[in-house]
């Protein structure tokens, strides 16, 4: 009884503690064309494209980030963000949805983002769901003869998953489908799967080119080989893990295996260690 109640404690605790201090955050960025940005904070890289009249924003941090992210966005342009596009639904990249609405900008996602926003068992202010969905495409035209194709992918990191892609500036937003040199996020629970991450990787490897600059949902601004080296790590990975699960491996043997150990020191140090990986494949693989 008397452990139960200190193991509760300490959950409640380690919870409380988990709450983020964004006190000390600091909004960082780098240029990558004339008319894209890369915002760099706490939780994903947020795009910004100047168009002819308005600022656009891909993803938007946490709530509490908002002020210092406009703020910041205000040094490069001093047109309005009138756009905020989600590459999907997770809160370190939709969190400041509801003060932008309330500052005016048009939340835009794939539809699945609206639906598990509106499922979630933790409700979310109505104002941080997007008013415009879309079900596979759609392009934004900036007036300025850029352009913002959005373009829904398999599910791969959640079900709602988009890459954003500047085709006159050859750059692409991918979301979470791209953690950059190390393990990514693959969310079972809302759709994700590690055969429809490969496969999305395969396609965005399709469509960027030698000089195109990846950003990923983590990580720094990437190169195509940088996102060959991240798809040959997931291929690999993929392969041990079903051959040890069709030998009849369980998930515990199977992570026992050292399977990624080649990886672990650069790739599993973050927030996804060794055994999740291997767990998000063990589970998601076909
Ligand atoms: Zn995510």
């Amino acid at each position: 009884m008397r452990t139960s109640m200190l193991f509760t404690l300490l959950c409640i605790n380690s919870l409380l503690f988990a709450q983020r201090d964004f006190s000390k955050v600091q909004i960082t960025s780098e240029k990558i064309t004339e008319d894209v940005h890369v915002l760099f904070g706490a939780g994903g890289n947020i795009g910004l494209a100047i168009g002819k009249e308005a600022a656009y924003l891909i993803d938007d941090q946490f709530g509490p980030l908002t002020d210092k992210i406009v703020a910041h966005v205000q040094t490069l342009t001093k047109k309005p963000i009138h756009f905020v596009l989600n590459t999907h639904v997770h809160g370190d990249h939709t969190g400041g949805n509801a003060n932008l609405a309330n500052a005016g900008a048009m939340i835009i996602a794939h539809e699945n983002v609206r639906k598990r926003m509106e499922e979630a068992d933790t409700p979310r202010a109505k104002e941080a769901f997007p008013v415009v969905t879309f079900n596979d495409k759609m392009t934004l035209y900036l007036g300025n003869g850029k352009s913002i194709h959005a373009m829904h992918v398999n599910p791969a990191h959640t079900d709602g998953d988009t890459y954003y892609y500047f085709p006159e500036d050859n750059v692409i937003h991918m979301g979470d489908n791209f953690f950059s040199g190390r393990y990514p996020y693959i969310d079972i629970g809302s759709g994700g799967d590690i055969d429809g991450l490969i496969s999305n990787v395969s396609m965005a490897l399709n469509i960027v080119d030698d000089a195109t600059k990846i950003i990923p949902g983590h990580g720094s601004v990437s190169s195509k080989q940088d996102l060959k080296n991240y798809l040959d790590v997931l291929v690999t990975l993929r392969e041990r893990v079903t051959k040890a699960r069709a030998e009849g491996k369980s998930l515990e043997e199977t992570q026992k295996m050292g399977l990624s150990k080649e990886w672990d020191q650069t790739h599993g140090q973050g927030f996804i260690n060794p055994d999740r990986i291997i767990e998000f494949i063990y589970l998601s693989a076909d």
